[in-house]
């Protein structure tokens, strides 16, 4: 059975595996280490070659755009005060990206999924998956 372009997305925001909707995408006892594949499907989570980038861009694009920026526009403005705004960019920075890391990565796993749905393996004879790579 297809595994459909909506469900990658629900599965993604959920942070659940893309292919089969499992829970466990991260090692249980390592909040940072992604499993290498999922233990429910075995499917290739870690695709190497560059893939953690993927999530590192998403990471630092949500916390600038979400966190960073609207606080520098409200030290700019003056609604609060410029070494306030300095210190909670600073502490923002280090603490978003760590809360976000897991979520970034299932992101991550959403938006390629989404673009090439053909790769997950429910959606190919799983056989050519590992040949593709
Ligand atoms: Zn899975």
């Amino acid at each position: 059975m297809n595994v459909t372009r909506r469900q990658i997305v629900t599965r993604g925001l959920a942070g659940h595996c893309p292919n089969c909707g499992g829970h466990a995408l991260f090692h249980a006892g390592a909040r940072f280490k992604i499993n290498e594949r999922c233990p429910d499907c075995g499917m290739k989570l870690d695709r190497g070659d560059g893939f953690f980038l993927g999530p590192f861009v998403i990471n630092y694009t949500v916390t600038v755009a979400v966190f960073i920026v609207p606080v520098v526009l409200l030290g700019v403005l003056g609604v609060i005060a410029k070494l306030a705004a300095v210190a909670l960019i600073v502490a923002g920075a280090i603490v978003i990206p760590i809360l976000l890391y897991r979520r970034s990565w299932s992101w991550w796993l959403m938006a390629y999924f989404y673009f090439l749905p053909q790769k997950l393996p429910k959606n190919h004879d799983e056989q050519h998956e590992d040949e593709e790579e």
